[in-house]
């Protein structure tokens, strides 16, 4: 494991919302309380979650600033995770609830859930800028796709995103151009 847990599923909720963002497929995947609803059964939450549209709009809104994570190396990470962490209030705390071991919340439970989600990302980002491995925050290398994704793979050698079988489809794709060249 290159992260430690708590990291990966923060890390892992952060792509998923990015992921929601309208890109090459064009469509916004999280537009209504029922999208909402999908990224939380997949994205657990504790704390107030009031499931309604403000709210929905509300996490829309911090999708844009979590996508400029992706466009930046970790120097230029540092500066967005340090505005997150002071605009989201962060102030860490050890906590260990349901089935969890102790681990870090950095905002109170009844802040609203948008917040939560920024400082919950960014917390995770300030482990993989400690840990030098920002070369693992990566958007997708096929050239029909945007979606971003994270290389936990030992090696880092992870070229697609999990989103649409990209690395299939490109290597379908090689496949069909050899075979078109050697027909030509
Ligand atoms: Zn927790
Ligand atoms: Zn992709």
């Amino acid at each position: 494991m290159v992260f430690i847990r708590d990291t990966e599923q923060s890390l892992k909720a952060a792509v998923h919302l990015v992921n929601t963002l309208p890109g090459f497929d064009g469509e916004d995947t999280l537009q209504t309380v029922e999208d909402f609803e999908t990224y939380l059964a997949m994205n657990p939450y504790t704390g107030t979650i009031r499931r309604d549209q403000a709210e929905v709009e509300a996490v829309r809104g911090i999708r844009a600033r979590l996508r400029r994570l992706w466009d930046v190396d970790r120097e230029g990470a540092v500066a967005l995770v340090n505005e997150m962490l002071r605009d989201g209030q962060a102030l860490p705390r050890l906590v260990s609830h349901d089935d969890y071991d102790w681990h870090i919340h950095a905002t109170s439970d009844d802040a609203p859930l948008a917040t939560r989600i920024l400082v919950e990302a960014a917390m995770a980002f300030v482990d993989v800028i400690r840990s030098d491995e920002y070369d693992r925050v990566r958007v997708c290398s096929a050239d029909d796709c945007d979606s971003v994704y994270i290389d936990y793979s030992r090696n880092g050698s992870k070229r697609y995103c999990d989103t649409g079988n990209c690395g299939n489809r490109m290597n379908v794709n090689a496949y069909r151009e050899r075979k078109a060249q050697e027909s030509a």
